[in-house]
């Protein structure tokens, strides 16, 4: 069969831009096709837009923390329109690096949506493409339940776009996105109110994570609503009615807009699975395409990377795997990424961050007799003047024989930074008695992690 590329991507995105530049870079012919703006979710819609919010909603508490250190008390007003343009603008400035590294790599893009039509073809606006091997790489979308009204809410998607703040928030979800828009909106001044199915948002999470962020949120004004079960969504003249019960009791609140963060799925409608003869894997949460430790699909030549394999869905997962499979393919040098030990941080206020086993998950895989847990929580020397409750946890999971490290957590300023580093030595296998060997920075938070006792 004659090939018009030796790899076609769907999907401009974290994995599919790693791995289409990898590929490309040992002389493989590539395209690439994208629907959208070239950076995929994390680079448009996702962490980078998020993370720069997060730096701009920290302001307001920074204005508040001087007074204790002797600044004078400043009434500085926010435009939400100047953070959400300039946001915008780093965003398409971000996106059109990676376009140009696309060119640069040798890669062809193609800016359209792609659909499989058979195991070698696909099918781009009115071409058709034959390629040798395929890699799908289109990512997940939030999704929304199925209640009357849904429809007035919106997703992570348009928070980014919105022309005007609004005044008053409703944040519907237990996950890590949840989580961080509460406290990005209520730092910049928007009335937040959570609700969540369950007890306490980020589950599966450490529970002493699960604790202080709840904590946390609380003490910053977040009203945090648990055990709720959503009805509907009613437009009203004064905003967006949120209809739903607690312990049985109907309850109303009516709010300027409602974020709809209860999670995301693969996007693997209409891609043209059934025709290239793709399956999906139907055990998980969501449908997701089927792939083995190599990213490979059923279909020998079509391989999967990313959130539309519902893996680890974070932005580095995609990029290794991406890199993992050119590697194998197309660069002579076989591997696998393993899924153990991913450090990952949520960028909540307090901000929360974590790498291995949470103490549940220790429990579970080695009895709770042969686990072992140091953990302190404390008042972090920055907040002497504040007069805030704001409040550090740090905690060790250990296997009790080996004092060997399962997993680092930590609730606090700066958890993903500190995380970052804590993650080499989880992966390296350290013990309590390597912690502890290591002499501490002193002043700081981190320097917990090698006193505990
Ligand atoms: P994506 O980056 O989603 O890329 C898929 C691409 O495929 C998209 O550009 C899409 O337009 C395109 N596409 C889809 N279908 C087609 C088609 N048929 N034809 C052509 N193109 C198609 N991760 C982190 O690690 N850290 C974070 O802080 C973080 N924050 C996040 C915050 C938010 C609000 C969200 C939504 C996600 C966040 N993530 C974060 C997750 C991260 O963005 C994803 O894990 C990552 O982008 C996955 O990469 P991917 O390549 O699998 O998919």
């Amino acid at each position: 069969m004659d090939f018009d590329y030796d790899l076609f991507v769907i999907g401009a995105g974290s994995g599919g831009l790693a791995a289409s530049k990898r590929a490309a870079s040992y002389g493989a012919r590539v395209a690439i096709a994208e629907g959208e703006d070239v950076g995929g979710t994390c680079v448009v819609r996702g962490c980078v837009p998020k993370k720069l919010l997060v730096y701009g909603s920290k302001f307001s508490h920074l204005y508040d923390d001087a007074v204790g250190y002797g600044w004078k008390a400043v009434k500085s007003k926010f435009s939400w329109p100047i953070l959400i343009t300039n946001v915008q603008k780093e965003v398409h400035r971000l996106s059109q690096i990676h376009t140009d590294l696309l060119a640069k790599a040798n890669v062809e893009l193609i800016p359209q949506r792609a659909t499989l039509i058979d195991p070698h073809t696909v099918q781009v606006g009115d071409r058709q493409i034959k390629a040798a091997k395929i890699l799908i790489a289109v990512g997940g979308e939030a999704i929304k339940p199925e209640i009357p009204g849904i429809g007035l809410s919106i997703t992570s998607r348009e928070m980014f776009l919105l022309p005007k703040q609004p005044k008053t928030l409703v944040v519907l979800g237990a996950g890590y996105i949840s989580v961080e828009f509460s406290g990005i909106m209520q730092g910049l001044g928007t009335e937040v109110t959570h609700l969540v199915r369950g007890e306490r948002p980020l589950r599966g999470f450490d529970q002493d994570i699960q604790d202080g962020v709840y904590e946390g949120m609380l003490n910053h004004g977040i009203k945090m609503v648990p055990n709720i079960e959503l009805q509907e969504l009613k437009r009203t003249k004064k905003g967006i009615k949120v209809i739903y019960t607690q312990a049985g009791e109907l309850q109303k609140l009516t709010v300027d807009a409602v974020l709809c963060a209860i999670g995301r799925a693969p996007n693997v409608m209409d891609l043209g699975l059934e025709q290239a003869g793709v399956n999906l894997n139907t055990n998980g949460r969501f449908p997701a395409i089927a792939v083995d430790e190599w990213s490979r699909t059923n279909q020998p030549h079509i391989f999967a990377v990313g959130d539309c394999t519902d893996r680890v869905n974070l932005t580095p997962v995609a990029i290794a795997e991406g890199r993992a499979f050119a590697d194998s393919e197309f660069g002579n040098q076989p591997r696998t990424i393993s899924h153990e030990n991913i450090a990952s941080a949520v960028f909540s206020q307090p901000e929360a961050a974590s790498v291995g086993l949470s103490q549940a998950q220790a429990e579970s895989r080695y009895g709770a007799d042969n686990v072992k847990v140091y953990r302190a929580k404390f008042r972090p020397m920055y907040h002497s003047f504040t007069g805030k409750p704001e409040k550090v946890m740090v905690k060790l999971v250990l296997e009790a024989h080996s004092e060997k490290v399962l997993g680092v957590h930590m609730v606090g300023d700066q958890a993903a930074e500190i995380i970052q580093g804590m993650a080499i030595a989880v992966k390296m296998g350290a013990t309590k008695r390597d912690f502890d060997a290591t002499i501490g920075i002193h002043p700081s938070t981190a320097e917990e992690f090698v006193t505990l006792r």
